[in-house]
């Protein structure tokens, strides 16, 4: 695989800089460094009006010296192997840095969900399904729901998996329906997860009256809603927030509640009373002490990054902040906590999910999200205290603490054949 100067590229040159840190041998680095598998699909599915159109699919495995591979499956029009292959390798280095037993991967289609119809996208998820299938499975690769799927996608998923074998297998994906597997707190955890991860590097910083502490989120999806909800249950101030349509303001706050019953009434959240409509790029920009972006990768590149007057960036969405924009966060001393274990509260409770579908022995959500919660303390903790002991940034000494993990066990399996 090439190297370009793409997000997968900039990936790749993370990948070697901390390598070099970590004084990676040759062998364990071009073993860890690039994916095991990349399966490349096309989706024929018959549209609504009777014409066949073809869809292009991928599922790529980073790496599986851990454990089998855990990864999200995107549907996007944007997509592109080499996105797919960025946040696969993002994904080995999450469950590691979590301390979970899973490799990584990850899947995308190329395809805009919403010019599709109900009948349509079923058709494209379990046509792709049976597309990977040599590639999942329980104990060896198992999906979950990003961007563009959610847990009616995981049923399909499961469904059409299950057919195939002539039996229901549940363990095969997670964030499934409650009804069929699915773990309570799943659909939370994300976001739940982002804010212990918060918690904790304020702790760390030793802010400690967070009360009133101001925070804008980009996002309104299955990330920032409940991160939204815990904070202002925490006493901290919400000042704005966006979705896909626009962004709202209001320097003394905003309530959870009303916000969200607003966005269910008018689908969306532009013109929510008593706020000031703002642009998307201006949430960013605005006099906060925190951040949240929790939407989509490269939000926040390097002009917007030199406008930044927050203290603490908490990378709800996977890679939010572009290489450049990161070295001008840096020089700015912003404390940044990093994607792969700000957003980790996701694949946590997916290993919880599929522990429970395995064992057919299904926790209460308490059970759930004080288990989550306990992980994403000592994760978070020993993130911070690392980084601080190695003079690293939280987010080079979330990689090195990942990638240390990858290449022992790579290194401890050894290499078949020889
Ligand atoms: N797509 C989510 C992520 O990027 C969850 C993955 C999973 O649960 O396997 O972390």
């Amino acid at each position: 695989m090439e190297e370009k100067d793409d997000i997968y590229g900039s990936t790749l040159k993370q990948f070697d800089r901390i390598a070099d840190m970590l004084g990676l041998d040759e062998s364990i680095r071009v073993r860890t460094k690039w994916p095991v598998r990349s399966l490349e699909v096309s989706i024929p599915i018959e549209m609504d009006d009777g014409r066949t159109e073809s869809f292009l699919g991928w599922r790529v495995q980073h790496n599986r010296a851990r454990g089998p591979c855990k990864g999200g499956i995107t549907v996007h029009p944007d997509v592109n192997q080499r996105k797919v292959a960025n946040n696969a390798t993002l994904m080995t280095l999450k469950c590691a840095v979590a301390d979970i037993p899973f490799g990584g991967a990850k899947g995308g289609i190329r395809a805009d969900h919403k010019k599709l119809s109900i009948r349509e996208f079923e058709s494209l998820i379990r046509r792709y399904t049976t597309e990977i299938l040599p590639l999942i499975g329980p104990d060896k690769d198992i999906p979950a729901p990003d961007v563009g799927t959610n847990a009616q996608v995981m049923a399909w998923i499961a469904d059409t998996f299950s057919m195939t074998q002539g039996k229901t297998v549940l363990g095969v994906v997670t964030g499934k329906p409650i009804d069929i597997g699915g773990s309570l707190g799943r659909q939370e955890a994300t976001g739940r997860g982002c804010v212990v991860a918060l918690l904790e590097s304020l702790k760390f910083l030793e802010i400690k009256n967070i009360k009133g502490l101001t925070v804008a989120i980009e996002g309104m999806g299955n990330v920032a809603r409940p991160v939204l909800e815990i904070l202002c249950q925490k006493g901290m101030k919400v000042v704005a927030i966006s979705d896909s349509q626009g962004a709202v303001y209001n320097p003394h706050g905003l309530n959870a509640k009303k916000l969200l019953e607003h966005k269910s009434k008018t689908g969306s959240v532009k013109n929510f009373s008593g706020t000031k409509d703002i642009i998307q790029g201006e949430l960013f920009e605005l006099p906060v002490d925190i951040l949240v972006p929790a939407a989509i990768p490269g939000s926040i590149n390097k002009k917007i990054a030199e406008n930044i007057q927050a203290r603490v960036i908490a990378e709800g969405a996977n890679a939010p902040v572009t290489l450049d924009g990161y070295s001008v966060l840096e020089e700015k001393d912003v404390f940044i906590v990093p994607d792969i274990l700000a957003n980790s509260g996701g694949v946590i409770v997916s290993y919880f999910e599929w522990v429970q579908n395995l064992q057919s022995l299904y926790w209460t959500e308490k059970d759930v999200n004080d288990k989550l919660e306990r992980k994403m303390v000592n994760v978070s903790r020993r993130v911070f205290d690392f980084s601080k002991q190695t003079e690293v940034s939280s987010r080079d000494g979330a990689f090195m603490i990942a990638l240390k993990k990858v290449a022992e066990a790579t290194r401890i399996r050894g290499l078949y054949p020889r």
